[in-house]
């Protein structure tokens, strides 16, 4: 029989998924691969989702999370018409792409002027790696440029200098603090990027509640600049699913048009305005796993580690022999489950998520035993 052409279009056939973190169900294990909060949501939080789950379930919820919305533009002090609740960042990170950038063509951006800026998703090497996937899922064009060789960020000169830096892109993605290298970006620092930006400057600060500053301020002030934040990390919320963005009215309503009719779910819209209401446990909750994190952090040093200073609640550590993807066997070995990227720039590093005192301890333990089985074959 001949064979039928594809059903599918080429560039969905040709696409790259992105690939999440594993979410296994090993007795035991020890998960700090998926950047969750290792202690469990506010108990006001869990007793209104346990409230809400009755005959309700049948309704459609609040299509546009307008209590919600209320209640984070009081925190954030703006309007709602300032704030978009997404089903996660992620839908935010999506629908930015798809409102603000021209669908044009598949390939890599190689040169500059080859191709329209209003076509073009630009990002940083290393960061999220969801973002390249979004512009090739959108058609768009991709400009990825590297960070510093410490992960610090290029200042303008430099990237002026670099000459691949695309001041017209139609969407920059900036994450900060910056994923996978917890690097944090100073405010003084973004702001110069954002200002010499003629397209949106998206700021993903999903890591934002554990660093030493955040830039809401530029989506409030500069009329190119969004902020997108998340319930999930800091807020023991990834379940449940709640992001929000927030910047001027018409960038936000520009997103409001193209998302569907009832993106966040009814029990995650509760979850995030009880979670609202609890600030003081979460803000407990970060200082514990940033002093876990500076414990983790010299721990690891002392074993001969090199780790990365985090302003997130994860770290990126070069770990001495084996190599970083022999450690992540290692470690799953003795039930301990980090992320390895198999990407050029942090292919010898290890991205361990901050867990409780007592995963973080299992951990050292079994890296020392790691340790002294490569000190025996040595
Ligand atoms: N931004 C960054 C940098 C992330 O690491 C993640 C989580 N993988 C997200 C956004 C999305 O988070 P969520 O969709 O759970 O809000």
């Amino acid at each position: 029989m001949a064979k039928l052409p594809s059903l599918i279009r080429p560039l969905v056939r040709n696409l790259h998924p992105y690939v999440p973190g594993e979410q296994p169900k090993i007795k035991g294990l020890i998960k700090l691969n998926t950047n969750e909060n290792p202690y469990p949501p506010s108990p006001r939080v869990l007793d209104a989702v346990k409230a809400a789950v009755d005959a309700r379930l049948r309704l459609y919820p609040q299509p546009t999370s307008q209590r919600l919305r209320e209640k984070l533009a009081r925190l954030h002090g703006c309007g709602p018409e300032n704030i978009f609740v997404g089903n996660g960042s992620d839908e935010l990170l999506a629908l930015a792409v798809r409102a603000f950038v021209e669908p044009h063509q598949q390939t890599n951006f190689k040169f500059r002027n080859s191709q329209p800026s209003r076509s073009v998703v630009q990002y940083f090497v290393p960061s999220y790696s969801l973002y390249p996937v979004l512009a090739d899922t959108h058609g768009a064009a991709k400009n990825a440029v590297a960070l510093n060789p410490d992960f610090s960020l290029p200042s303008l000169g430099e990237l002026k200098r670099g000459r691949v830096w695309d001041f017209n892109a139609a969407l920059t993605l900036v994450t900060t603090p910056n994923a996978p290298s917890g690097h944090g970006y100073a405010t003084a620092e973004l702001e110069p990027l954002c200002a010499a930006q003629q397209g949106v400057v998206l700021l993903d600060e999903a890591y934002v509640d554990f660093a030493q500053e955040n830039a809401l301020a530029l989506a409030l002030q500069r009329p190119n600049v969004l902020v997108a934040r998340t319930f999930s990390k800091a807020y023991s919320l990834c379940f449940q699913r709640v992001g929000y963005g927030v910047g001027q009215a018409d960038l936000i309503a520009a997103l409001d048009k193209i998302r569907d009719s009832y993106n966040v779910n009814g029990l995650g819209q509760i979850a995030a305005e009880a979670t609202l209401d609890d600030l003081k446990y979460y803000r407990a909750n970060f200082q514990r796993i940033i002093g876990t994190r500076d414990w983790l952090s010299r721990e690891l040093t002392g074993l001969g580690f090199c780790v990365l200073p985090s302003q997130t609640n994860f770290i990126l550590t070069r770990p001495p022999k084996p190599a970083a993807a022999d450690w992540l066997q290692k470690l799953r070995d003795r039930k301990v489950l980090v992320r390895w990227f198999n990407a050029p720039e942090v292919k010898d590093y290890l991205r361990i998520t901050i867990g409780t005192p007592e995963e973080a301890y299992a951990l050292v333990q079994a890296a020392k035993d790691i340790l002294r089985g490569v000190k025996k074959q040595g």
